[in-house]
This record gives C-alpha cells, sequence and structure tokens, in this order.
C-alpha cells in the first residue's frame, strides 16, 4: 500500500474541507473519505486507488446514523451500518424490500462495519478493474480500452452497457433505493443539496472512470424513502453462485401496490446484471392495471430485458434476470403483510 495522509473530521465542515479533494467515483481522486473502509482500504491494497489523503468520517457517526421512520417515508443516516438498518424492526415491517437487500449482503463482519454511504458507493467487481497489471480497463486507466468485452465476463452487465464498459453494479441496497424513488442527500463545500437517488450514478457514456455525480469534496449524508403503497408489499430477491457472502448474478426489487389480483402500481428495481443501479419503468408500465399472474409477470420481465445486451460469458443472464424478476414479483403478490403501525 503506498503512504498516505490520515486526518478525522469531526463536523461536516471539516469533511468538506479536508476532502475537497475527493472525487468519488474516479480513482485518480487524491482524497478519499473513509467510512467503515471494507471497500476503500481493499482497493488501496490492491493498488486500485492511490488517495494521498484519507478523511475518516467515522467520528460524524453520532450525528449521521439515524433510522427514522415517519408518515412521510423512511430516513436513514449515512453512516448508519448495515446491520441496524437490517434488523431495525420499522424497517423490516415498513420497508422489508430494503432489510432484505442489506441483510443478503456480504457477511456479518462486513455489515457490522460498512455503512450505507460507503455501501452504495462501492465499486465494480470486475476482476480486470481491481488489478492493476490489466492494461486495458477504461474505467481504471482512461481510453485503455475494457479487457472483459473479450475476456472473462461472466458475471458482467447486460443493461446500461456501451463499448467503453460492461461491469456490474454490484451492490444490492441501491437497486431497492432507485426503484423507490429515494432521494441522497449531500453536503459539500457549497453547501446541502439532494439529488434523485437514481441520479447518482452515472451512465457508462464512453466514460466509465467517471462514475458519480457527487461534486469535489461532497459527503452523502443521508437517504429518504419515500412513503409509499408498495413498501409494505415488497421483496428483494437475490440469486447468486452459493447461497451466501456473494454478490448477485441477477436480483430483482419489487414493491407492489395492489388491488385484489389487480396491480395498481409497481415498483422494480434490477441488480447484479445492470451497469448501474436499475430501475425498469418498462417493467412497471406492463403490469399496471394488470391482473398479476405467471403469464403476466413473464411479460414484464420479457419488457425489463428486452434491451439486453450480452459478451458470451454472461448470455445466461437475461433469462436468468427475467426468470429472478418473474419469482420475485409472484413472491411479492403472496406476501402476507404485517399490521401498519
Ligand atoms: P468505505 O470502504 O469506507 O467507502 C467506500 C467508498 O465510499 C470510498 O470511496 C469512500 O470514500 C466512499 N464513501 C464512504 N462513505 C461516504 C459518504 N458518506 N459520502 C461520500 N463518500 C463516501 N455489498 C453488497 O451490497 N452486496 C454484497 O453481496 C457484498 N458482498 C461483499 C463481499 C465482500 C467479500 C466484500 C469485501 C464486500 C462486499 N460488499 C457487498 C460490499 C460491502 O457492502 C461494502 O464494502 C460496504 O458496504 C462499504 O461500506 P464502507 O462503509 O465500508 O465504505
Ligand atoms: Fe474495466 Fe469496465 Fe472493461 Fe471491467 S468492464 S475491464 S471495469 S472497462
Amino acid at each position: 500500500m503506498r503512504p498516505f495522509t490520515y486526518q478525522r473530521a469531526t463536523d461536516l465542515h471539516a469533511a468538506s474541507r479536508l476532502g475537497a479533494s475527493t472525487a468519488q467515483g474516479q480513482t485518480d481522486a487524491s482524497a478519499q473519505f473513509l467510512a467503515g473502509g471494507t471497500t476503500l482500504v481493499d482497493l488501496m491494497k490492491l493498488d486500485v486507488l492511490r488517495p494521498a489523503r484519507v478523511v475518516d468520517i467515522s467520528p460524524l457517526r453520532a450525528d449521521l446514523a439515524d433510522i427514522v421512520l415517519t408518515g412521510r417515508g423512511l430516513h436513514l443516516g449515512a453512516l448508519a451500518t448495515m446491520s441496524k438498518v437490517a434488523a431495525h424492526p420499522d424497517v423490516r415491517r415498513a420497508y422489508p424490500a430494503i432489510a432484505e437487500s442489506l441483510s443478503l449482503a456480504a457477511s456479518d463482519q462486513l455489515r457490522n462495519m460498512a455503512s450505507l454511504g460507503g455501501n452504495v458507493l462501492q465499486r465494480t467487481r470486475c476482476a480486470y478493474f481491481r488489478d492493476p497489471s490489466w492494461e486495458a480497463c477504461n474505467k481504471r486507466r482512461p481510453g485503455s480500452g475494457c479487457t472483459a468485452i473479450q475476456g472473462y465476463n461472466h458475471n458482467h452487465a447486460v443493461l446500461g452497457v456501451d463499448e467503453s464498459c460492461i461491469s456490474q453494479y454490484p451492490g444490492d441496497l441501491a437497486v431497492v433505493l432507485a426503484a423507490f424513488e429515494a432521494e441522497v442527500e449531500l453536503s459539500g463545500p457549497a453547501g446541502a443539496r439532494r439529488l434523485p437517488f437514481a441520479s447518482l450514478h452515472r451512465e457508462a457514456d464512453g466514460q466509465p472512470h467517471l462514475e458519480t455525480n457527487l461534486r469535489p469534496g461532497e459527503l452523502i449524508t443521508g437517504f429518504s424513502v419515500p412513503a409509499g403503497a408498495w413498501t409494505r408489499r415488497s421483496i428483494y430477491l437475490k440469486v447468486r453462485d452459493r447461497a451466501s457472502y456473494e454478490f448477485a448474478l441477477a436480483s430483482a426489487a419489487v414493491g407492489l401496490d395492489m388491488e385484489g389480483d389487480t396491480v395498481r402500481q409497481a415498483r422494480i428495481g434490477l441488480g447484479g446484471v445492470a451497469y448501474r443501479p436499475w430501475r425498469s419503468r418498462e417493467a412497471e408500465t406492463a403490469l399496471v392495471g394488470k391482473p398479476l399472474n405467471e403469464a403476466t409477470a413473464k411479460v414484464a420481465a420479457a419488457a425489463a430485458f428486452a434491451g439486453a445486451l450480452t459478451h458470451g460469458g454472461n448470455d445466461f443472464k437475461p433469462e436468468l434476470g427475467r426468470r429472478t424478476l418473474v419469482r420475485a414479483l409472484l413472491e411479492a403478490q403472496v406476501l402476507a403483510l404485517p399490521e401498519a403501525g
């Protein structure tokens, strides 16, 4: 690991000042915030990230780790740990898909350390990105090419990809936040602002080294997830090569608002198959006003993957993704809803 300067931020102002040269989602940023460290330290050891300065924001945990449910929705502080949010009774009852996306991620030890802010900003697991001995990786070395397109791409994305990068967004929570119309709250040198969560991660668009729309020095302080009739009837289904401690090959976040058997509204997110946290409005539109059954679920799943682009090793993903979504829809439909409260 390369030498770096370690600094602790004791308040938001200090975090923005010390982290003024952070540029999250860029490998060449000269400063990086440190939350739980479960991704950052790995990438520094691998020599993928080379910050000259690491700004520890964990002292802000006392102010930025709230988990609050109100009539308007759910508020989650960016430094709340994955394990605390996953186990919180309000989250499990009112937003089960959020609790499931967290409890199915990583391992107990990681979830105890890792924060929500760090979770949504985790980097791709593409092996060529994580190993600097590979020359060609547009995400790590802009303009160098993409080794995965002709190489090993079993885990890679089929939605939202272009010829510059086919990497998969690996996180689980972000898929639910994108589908459930969450907002992300930010604090930076120019003050506070909010962004739709769906705008946090950028498209590849020929520039995959630019991953987020965070400005230099900006810190994620929290997430607001609106209330909606679909949040209680929600599910996160994750399919992977082994049953624990593994990233998704395909996942589906589904929230349903039903009138009898008919879908009034649906919220659908897809993970493991897309370049960034993916909301499928095509699948949602296909379901609204329709009875939910295997046939209509298959039509929605077909709509979700109509634009899929595969590269050999991941040819199986559209079919796996469709099956995962169909199963998630049918399982969400028959959920026994907990009492409102
Ligand atoms: P850090 O490592 O501290 O930070 C990560 C990045 O986010 C850094 O660039 C940091 O500068 C930035 N950052 C952190 N907090 C903020 C903030 N508030 N504002 C701005 N920037 C910030 N995740 C899944 O979702 N599903 C899985 O199945 C899964 N499996 C895993 C398996 C393994 C073996 C490992 C090592 C990780 C796995 N993960 C998985 C990823 C894990 O969940 C993340 O490492 C973790 O959530 C990151 O949180 P952290 O607080 O440790 O982030
Ligand atoms: Fe790099 Fe993206 Fe290609 Fe992987 S898929 S080698 S991250 S450019």
